[in-house]
């Protein structure tokens, strides 16, 4: 993995209103001087829907009382 080269853009700090916020990653920004951090995309913690795993797991359960009834 290489050292991403920081390209500094022309985004303003709301801290210390230097120009010296640089795009950390596609989403997040960052300010080299206050270490200021902006995270646009903040993704919402939605909990993974766990009714695969349990459909799954009902299945095999199923098959295993089939299993044993039969
Ligand atoms: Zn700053």
């Amino acid at each position: 993995m290489t050292v991403s080269t920081f390209i500094p853009t022309s985004v303003q700090c709301p801290q210390c209103d230097s120009h010296s916020i640089v795009e950390y990653k596609p989403t997040v920004y960052h300010c080299l001087k206050c270490d200021f951090e902006k995270n646009l995309s903040d993704p919402p913690k939605s909990k993974p829907t766990s009714s695969g795993p349990a459909v799954l797991g009902l299945l095999v359960g199923l098959g295993v009382v089939l299993a044993l009834v039969l």
